[in-house]
């Protein structure tokens, strides 16, 4: 249930306002940073294919231009409303500052249940759905460019490239027109699990301070910690299973649409997900309890509260129950400000969506660029980084006089592929910006909390694109 005081987008608001004293900006440019630029709502007839036709109502939202293209996903959902799409847009114009991405921010909305059309049906909305971007100059690799949200995945991506391809025939960076496409279709490798792994990172890095931990009782590294998830569509599932994989997480708790469940000794996320998709549920999951309802398991104790399913989740009439010492908003928008006003106030550390959940768009950066060059990262210097280093081992062995076995000199001789590499430019972009958001709040004890903090770090970047690239007079 939404809090009473403020809608998402006044929501995203009062978060900027309290930010915006520590900028250091003038109140003219804090205002157009703040304000939506663009709002382009259509209403557009979709033939279902028996004999039905539907009025679909759709969004496209550009919050900031001040760089181009903007950037942002397309939700697919009954609740998609202007007031969401906006704040969706917005919060995607600070997290591409955060993660130095390019972009200004954008999002897409269509208000329908995806799970109530067949395949082509949707692929009808969608296709649908591009056309009215292309009329209005909503969307292209310099313009606007899409990507996946709640509802929609690489299949919709590539059904809007291919739109979008046909209607702008010989256009030679169409591809980078939407990002999150499947790999073989101009995507790339490791962009599914890119938000996902992405949380993971952010979350390492939050647990590595030894002071902030020490604040919460908890020591440091990920190891062992307790993690509550709720949601396993893109973002849960893979923030679930590479915590568990590469940080030894224990996950106890799992709320999805259908309800919620806990295990104590920890549930194996594989498991689970193989589970549910052949169950259709996670519930009489073997050794696991049943809660109460869907909304049960935020309020188990644990060290980790990851909500990654949609906005105000935690809000005034759950907050007090809610137990996490660390909450990492992997959905958007997830705590609305009364909840995190409690939350705070009992000393929680929420790690804010517009930081933890940038690896999407962060690995969407990397998918067009490699659209715009038209060539595979790693494709020049794989082989030429791999000779060098087996030269490298033979030198070893030779001056050592030691042989080095196979398995080691597989794991040294190889050159980046672009799975390697998209990784280590995900991790390196997510350490390098919690540690930028954390010094702006270590600098000004006035600074509240790290949103506000990331705020701030976001907004002065922004102010300084303003300033250097000629827009602002
Ligand atoms: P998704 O559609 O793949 O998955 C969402 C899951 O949440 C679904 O399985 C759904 O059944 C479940 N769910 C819905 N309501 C629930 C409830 N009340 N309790 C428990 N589970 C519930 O969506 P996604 O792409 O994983 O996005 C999730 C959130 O993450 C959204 O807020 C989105 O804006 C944000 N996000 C997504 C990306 C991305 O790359 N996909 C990037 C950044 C942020």
């Amino acid at each position: 249930m939404a809090d009473k005081h403020y809608s998402f987008f006044k929501g995203v608001e009062k978060n900027f306002e309290k930010a915006a004293p520590f900028t250091g900006l003038k109140k003219g440019l804090l205002e157009q940073i703040k304000a939506c630029n663009a709002v382009f709502r259509m209403m557009y007839p979709v033939e279902l294919g028996n004999g039905e036709i539907e009025v679909i109502e759709a969004y496209r939202v550009q919050h900031s231009n001040h760089r181009l293209p903007t950037k942002g996903g397309i939700r697919y959902s009954t609740a998609v409303n202007q007031d969401e799409v906006m704040a969706l847009a917005a919060l995607m114009t600070y997290k591409c500052a955060i993660v130095d991405v390019p972009f200004g921010g954008a999002k897409g909305g269509v208000k329908i249940d995806p799970r109530s059309y067949t395949e082509s049906q949707l692929e009808g909305i969608t296709r649908r759905y591009t056309t009215e971007l292309v009329r209005k100059n909503f969307i292209g690799p310099g313009l606007d460019v899409p990507a996946p949200d709640y509802g929609t995945g690489a299949r919709e991506m590539a059904w809007i490239m291919d739109t979008y391809s046909t209607l702008k025939h010989g256009e030679i960076n169409a591809a980078g027109c939407v990002t999150g496409k499947p790999v073989k279709q101009n995507g790339i490798r490791g962009r599914a699990e890119a938000t996902g792994r992405g949380v993971f990172y952010g979350i390492r890095e939050a647990c590595s301070y030894a002071d902030d931990m020490d604040k919460l009782g908890l020591t440091t590294g990920l190891q062992g910690k307790t993690m509550v998830i709720q949601g396993l569509g893109n973002v849960g599932s893979h923030t679930g299973l590479i915590s568990q994989k590469e940080g030894g997480v224990k996950i106890i708790g799992v709320a999805e649409y259908e309800g919620s469940i806990y295990k104590e000794d920890g549930i194996d996320m594989d498991t689970l997900l193989a589970f549910r998709k052949e169950t259709g549920s996670i519930m009489g999951f073997p050794g696991s309890t049943s809660l109460e309802h869907r909304g049960s398991a935020l309020e188990l104790e644990c060290d980790i509260l990851v909500p990654a399913a949609l906005e105000n989740q935690i809000n005034i009439d759950n907050a007090a129950n809610v137990k996490a010492k660390i909450i990492a908003e992997a959905a958007n928008g997830p705590v609305t400000p009364e909840a995190e006003e409690i939350l705070l106030e009992r000393g929680c550390l929420i790690i804010p969506d517009m930081y933890i959940n940038a690896g999407g768009v962060t690995v969407s950066y990397f998918e067009w660029l490699k659209n715009l060059s038209h060539i595979r990262f790693g494709r020049m210097q794989k082989r030429f980084d791999g000779n060098r280093y087996e030269k490298l081992i033979d030198l070893v062995a030779q001056l050592t006089g030691k042989e080095i076995g196979d398995i080691e000199r597989n794991v040294l001789a190889n050159g980046a592929d672009e799975i390697d590499l998209v990784r280590s430019g995900l991790e390196e972009t997510m350490v390098v910006a919690y540690q930028g958001i954390r010094k702006t709040w270590q600098e000004n004890e006035n600074i509240p909390d790290l949103r506000t903090a990331a705020f701030v770090y976001s907004i002065r970047k922004i102010g300084s694109d303003y300033m250097t690239l000629g827009i602002w007079p």
